[in-house]
């Protein structure tokens, strides 16, 4: 993730990230108090750098601060800014941008007066994802929204990711498919789940997941090529009566699925609705016009 010469943003400067320091009472560090965002740059069809609804990831970002009650001083103009001087000064262009809003030095629970807020970014090329992912059904469920403020991407949330991730891994997959805690399909440790059922996609409603910016990006994709897509809850047996499923998330982008469990799903990736919207995808973030993708 870094070398040497690594620059990162830390609270108002640029310094390198192997002479940075960090505070070891910080709330953040021992509670897991504390936001993220995961963002991608991409070059362009222009030549340009540009990053993928910054807008978008910032005021999510400000949004999760603020249901943790993390005091949350920034401008998401100012932090757009401060994230192109940052690829620039690591001559990124295809990258995964990682905000960070942490807790200063606190052993209690009391909120606190300030924040601090580092930014991170680390080379990560356009992904194409021809591989299916074989998926299991998990044995953890998604937090409770009754017990966290499951629409922030708050840090700690994250140790549920973790423990999903590495017990598919364990078991021989590629990824995990968690459920909300009344067992319908919630999402996969860091992404959303949409399925297609005889020419329509269906995804879970908000409410127990993290609502995805790319989730966003895959319905508004559907607007503008006539594609049917419904919010709703559904359980694993429906998911595996499906024609095919995808994962989407800004790391993963769009990505088909070969299996859940023992269930492989029918449809050829090619010919799914799933990978016309990745195409798609892929034009919108690297600006192409249709016909023109670039990888
Ligand atoms: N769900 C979870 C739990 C995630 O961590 C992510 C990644 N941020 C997503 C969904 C997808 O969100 P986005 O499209 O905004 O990256």
């Amino acid at each position: 993730y870094y070398h040497n010469n690594t620059i990162i943003y830390l609270n108002g400067a640029f310094v390198k990230a192997a002479e940075a320091t960090t505070d070891f009472y910080s709330q953040s560090l021992h509670y897991g108090y504390a936001v993220f965002e995961g963002i991608r740059s991409y070059q362009t069809a222009s030549g340009e750098t540009k990053i993928f609804k910054a807008t978008e990831h910032y005021d999510r970002l400000r949004n999760s601060a603020t249901a943790l009650n993390m005091p949350y001083n920034w401008d998401t103009d100012e932090l757009i800014e401060a994230t192109y001087e940052v690829l620039s000064r690591n001559n990124l262009r295809n990258a995964y941008i990682r905000p960070v809003v942490y807790a200063p030095a606190n052993m209690s629970f009391n909120p606190n007066t300030e924040s601090y807020l580092l930014i991170a970014a680390w080379e990560m090329g356009l992904f194409l994802g021809e591989k299916l992912l074989r998926v299991m059904t998990s044995s953890f469920q998604r937090p409770n929204p009754k017990g966290f403020r499951i629409e922030a991407k708050a840090s700690g949330h994250y140790v549920n990711s973790i423990l999903a991730s590495q017990e598919a891994k364990a078991k021989g997959f590629d990824e995990a498919l968690l459920t909300d805690m009344n067992g319908y399909v919630a999402e996969g440790p860091g992404a959303n789940v949409f399925y297609e059922k005889n020419g329509k996609l269906y995804t879970p409603a908000t409410g127990n997941i993290l609502p995805g910016i790319t989730r966003a990006t895959v319905i508004e994709i559907c607007t503008e090529l006539n594609i049917p897509v419904e919010e709703r809850l559904f359980t694993t047996d429906e998911l595996k009566q499906a024609d095919a499923v995808f994962f989407c998330g800004t790391a993963a982008e769009v990505i088909g699925w070969q299996s859940l469990d023992d269930t492989v799903f029918p449809a050829k990736w090619e010919n799914t609705l799933g990978r016309r919207i990745q195409l798609a995808y892929k034009n919108r973030v690297t600006e192409a016009v249709k016909g023109e993708l670039i990888d």
